[in-house]
This record gives structure tokens, C-alpha cells and sequence, in this order.
């Protein structure tokens, strides 16, 4: 089981209060979405939940486990970030399959994972490619990927489509709701746009100012936003 839970969790740079106090159950299989304008910590929580930022306060558990002193890659967690910084030189199947190599996995483990995770991702095709001879959509998959080989109970992604053309990020949408059918894991998803918010989320999560809005499935959020802040934000896509 790999539901996320935040208790009080906050977070502090110097003096800067960056997230004051988020209280949150993701569940088991879940697709949770976090929305919010630019600066409002969604990041920042992100990287927490993958242990690449100390908490200041509270806690966090993943599956019923204390993350306090568990290392990133101890989590069972997997992240994909918006700059899917792919090594230029290495080929599509070397990519994909380099954090299972630098790991000391066996080749063999390493060649079956990488297959699979090709065959999802329709980058069979492409496996002997360099990413500078790939479009922004196949690169993006391939950061993807990178977070599958590793078989994380929970996946993290930090606005992966956000560099993408508009008909891009569609089919990509489309394409990570399959992903997440098929593997079945956790999916904690940030982006700014309410659409993909909309379209892809089993729970929203509206985060203003490093505090929780509201939490809501998109229907509930639609018909009945707390407060402005979330109908403006819910109601209006950019
Ligand atoms: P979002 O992802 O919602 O745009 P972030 O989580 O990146 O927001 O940032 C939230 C706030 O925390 C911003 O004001 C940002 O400048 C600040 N911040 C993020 N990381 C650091 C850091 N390492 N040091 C200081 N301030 C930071
Ligand atoms: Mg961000």
C-alpha cells in the first residue's frame, strides 16, 4: 500500500514560510493533482515528499511508514521533473536505464525493465536514438521512462508537460491516464493548468500561498468551490 500522508507538515527557508501547515491523505492508486499559482509551494511540497527537502515541521508518511529518516532513494518514489535533463551522448535504452545501472542492477534486470517500460511508452522504435534526435514528447518519455524502471509504488511529476505545444500536451494527458490505469501506482501530479487538472485528476488539491485551499474530486470542486479563490481558479482556465 503507498498512500501519502502529511501531518502539519511546513517548510521554512530562512525566514521565508514557504508551506504553513498541510494536512493531506493521498490514497493507495490515487491520481492527485496540486494547482495553484506560480510560487505557491507546489514544488516545494513535491520535493519534500520525495526527501529532496528537509520538513521543518510535521510529518510525512508513505505506506504507513515514518519518512523522517528515510533517504530519496529508499521511499519507493519516483520523480519526473519539467526539465527532463536526458544525457546527450547516451542512447534512448541508456537513458532509460541508467539509474538502475548506477544502482549496480544486473544487466539482465536492467534490459527486461527498460523493454517494458519501452513497449509503454511506444519508444520501442527509437530505443538506439540520442535524445537530441528525438521530439519533446518522446524525450519527455523517456524521462518517464527513467521513473518506471525503477518500479516506484509512487510517482512524482513536477509539471512534466509543461514544455510541450499544446497538441502535444493533449496526447500526453491521454497517455498518462493510461500509464497510470495500467501501473496502478500513486500519481501525485503538479501543474498549473486547470485543464489537465480537470481532466486527469481523481482528487484535486488547491494550494494558495503554501496553504490548502481545498481538496476535492474536479466535480466537487466545480459545483462547489469554498470560496472564490478556488472558483476563480477551478472556474477560469488560462
Ligand atoms: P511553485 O512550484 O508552486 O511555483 P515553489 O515550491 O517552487 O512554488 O516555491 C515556493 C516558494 O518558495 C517561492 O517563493 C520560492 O521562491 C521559494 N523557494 C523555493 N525553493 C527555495 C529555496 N531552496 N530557497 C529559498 N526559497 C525557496
Ligand atoms: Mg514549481
Amino acid at each position: 500500500m503507498a498512500d501519502v500522508s502529511l501531518r502539519g507538515v511546513k517548510k521554512q527557508f530562512g525566514a521565508l514560510s514557504v508551506i504553513k501547515g498541510v494536512d493531506l491523505d493521498v490514497k493507495d492508486g490515487e491520481f492527485c493533482v496540486f494547482v495553484g499559482p506560480s510560487g505557491c509551494g507546489k514544488s516545494t511540497l513535491l520535493r519534500m515528499i520525495a526527501g529532496l527537502e528537509d520538513i521543518t515541521a510535521g510529518s510525512l508518511a508513505i505506506g504507513g511508514q515514518d519518512m523522517t529518516s528515510i533517504g530519496p532513494s529508499e521511499r519507493g518514489v519516483a520523480m519526473v521533473f519539467q526539465s527532463y535533463a536526458l544525457y546527450p551522448h547516451m542512447t534512448v535504452e541508456e537513458n532509460i536505464g541508467f539509474g538502475l545501472k548506477m544502482t549496480g542492477q544486473p544487466k539482465a534486470l536492467i534490459a527486461e525493465r527498460t523493454a517494458v517500460a519501452a513497449k509503454m511508452l511506444q519508444l520501442e522504435p527509437l530505443l538506439q536514438r540520442k535524445p537530441g534526435q528525438l521530439s519533446g514528447g518522446q524525450r519527455q518519455r523517456v524521462a518517464i521512462g527513467r521513473a518506471i524502471v525503477r518500479n516506484p509504488e509512487v510517482f512524482l511529476f513536477d509539471e512534466p508537460l509543461s514544455n510541450l505545444d499544446a497538441a502535444l500536451r493533449v496526447q500526453m494527458r491521454t497517455e498518462l491516464s493510461k500509464l497510470h490505469q495500467d501501473l496502478k501506482a500513486t500519481m501525485i501530479y503538479v501543474t498549473h493548468d486547470q485543464v489537465e487538472a480537470m481532466t486527469m485528476a481523481d482528487k484535486i488539491v488547491v494550494l494558495s500561498a503554501g496553504k490548502i485551499e481545498q481538496v476535492g474530486s474536479p466535480l466537487e470542486l466545480y459545483h462547489r468551490p469554498n470560496n472564490l479563490f478556488v472558483a476563480g481558479f477551478i472556474g477560469s482556465p488560462k
